[in-house]
């Protein structure tokens, strides 16, 4: 009855000016088109927030691996903790809550026909499209370090093969061997990662090769949760771990992988076990979709994590730049339920708020003692902002239970997120 009397006012003379006092409703968006580009913590929690936004929206999601390989927790397959089942998961609840899947890589965007290309050739249209691709590592920034020299020295940054080759090299070194682990400079995905996994590798060293070292070539001068992690790192592994700051020459400049060395500009390393955390940049989908700026990563708004630099395309997850948002999962998942909200409101015509954004990292240095770094958010200033005052680490001085409970807390954080991206 609205619709054919609107057809009958836009057929006569009026139609403009009655166009024009219409609150743009969800009339024209109802079965609106949003393509959602990978499948990951931020891309699957976004595509199950766009369905449960408005079950009339038609939502695509376009992943090519039928299992997703989850990070977080991959330090602790690294150290022999944990099963890498542990880590897959697939899409099955998603496909059933009336999603469809595009189990193909995307290969364009083209942002003013709204258009995306997928690799058999297919193409899908949309109204808004949310990018949500993750990192690529930058095989052009670290002279020596190719995709060739990972086989040899793995990064381990995009958990699958790599986790479990760097497992096997451990499990092969001899006991009196030598672990050097690289950690590059800001920004890039998981900032206490690094970190976290020097701690697992020692507590493996330590329990079953407990003539070995860790060096941790760092180029920085500080790093994520720093007081609590050398903290722990002095109770639990004195004279195994050695930080190496930038000041202190830690900056990886080149690798050799035929002779698992690393050169920085005050001396040369060479491991046993080498593992580089190579420099980053947002997937190649985001720069092809021309929403990446000369720093590889993507600006976004702060309120609908629309980009920057194209209409209509909205980028969450490791690829954006959230400003002080650090590249987690647990924010990721955070900014896919805001962009969804926000998808949502353009989509209806509406205004989308402001929103308040937490992020929660956990990071294992044992298996029993966790430690955790927690901010909230807001857009201020054009970006991502700290709350003043919001936040904060886990006291430097905790007794051993609250340590634990902070490992069982790790444990819970991981089963929820996990649960509630791919059900
Ligand atoms: C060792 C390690 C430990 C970590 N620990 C934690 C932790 O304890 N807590 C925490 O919160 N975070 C942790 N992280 C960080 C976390 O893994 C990332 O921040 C998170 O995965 C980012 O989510 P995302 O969706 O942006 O990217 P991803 O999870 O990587 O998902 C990206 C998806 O996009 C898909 N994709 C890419 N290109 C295309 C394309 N062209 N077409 C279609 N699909 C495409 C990929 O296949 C992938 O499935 C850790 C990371 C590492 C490396």
């Amino acid at each position: 009855m609205v619709q054919s009397t609107r057809r009958a006012i836009l057929r006569g003379g009026a139609a403009a000016a009655w166009v024009a006092l219409l609150p743009a409703p969800a009339l024209a968006q109802a079965k609106a088109r949003i393509v959602v580009i990978g499948g990951g913590f931020a891309g699957a929690t976004c595509t199950r927030a766009l369905r449960h936004a408005d079950p009339r929206f038609e939502v695509t999601l376009v992943e090519p691996n039928p299992i997703f390989t989850a990070c977080p927790f991959s330090n602790a397959v690294i150290a022999g903790l944990r099963n890498m089942e542990a880590q897959r998961f697939g899409y099955d609840a998603i496909r059933n809550e009336g999603v469809t899947f595009a189990p193909e890589p995307a290969t364009a965007v083209d942002a003013q026909a709204r258009r995306v290309t997928l690799r058999g050739s297919g193409v899908l249209d949309y109204d808004r499209l949310v990018l949500a691709p993750g990192i690529a590592v930058r095989w052009d920034a670290l002279p020596g370090y190719d995709e060739a020299a990972a086989g040899v020295m793995p990064h381990a940054w995009l958990a699958g093969d790599q986790t479990l080759l760097l497992r096997r090299q451990l499990e092969a070194m001899p006991d009196g061997g030598t672990v050097v682990i690289s950690a590059p400079a800001n920004p890039f995905r998981c900032p206490p990662g690094p970190y976290e996994r020097a701690s697992l590798i020692a507590y493996y060293l330590k329990k079953t090769k407990p003539r070995s070292k860790l060096i941790l070539l760092d180029a920085k001068d500080s790093f994520s949760k720093q007081r609590l992690f050398e903290a722990a790192w002095r109770q639990l592994y004195p004279e195994l771990i050695e930080w190496v700051s930038l000041s202190n020459g830690g900056k990886v400049v080149s690798v050799d992988a035929k002779t698992r060395t690393l050169v920085t500009d005050f001396a040369t390393y060479k491991a046993d076990v080498a593992n580089v955390t190579p420099p980053q940049r947002a997937a190649g989908i985001a720069q092809i979709a021309g929403v990446a700026d000369a720093t590889g990563w993507c600006p976004i708004d702060p309120v609908t994590f629309e980009s920057r630099l194209q209409p209509n395309i909205h980028v969450i997850g490791d690829a954006a730049i959230a400003g002080a948002m650090p590249k987690s999962a647990f924010a990721a998942n955070a900014q896919a339920k805001v962009c969804a909200d926000a998808v949502a409101a353009l989509l209806h015509g509406e205004t989308p708020p402001a929103p308040k954004l937490i992020n929660t990292c956990y990071s294992l240095v044992a298996p029993d003692y966790g430690i955790s770094i927690a901010g909230v958010y807001h857009p201020a200033g054009g970006q991502l902002a700290d709350v003043e005052g919001a936040g904060g680490v886990s006291p430097i001085d905790a007794p051993a239970d609250f340590r634990a409970l902070e490992a069982a807390y790790a444990q819970a954080w991981f089963r929820t997120i996990t649960a509630e991206t791919f059900g």
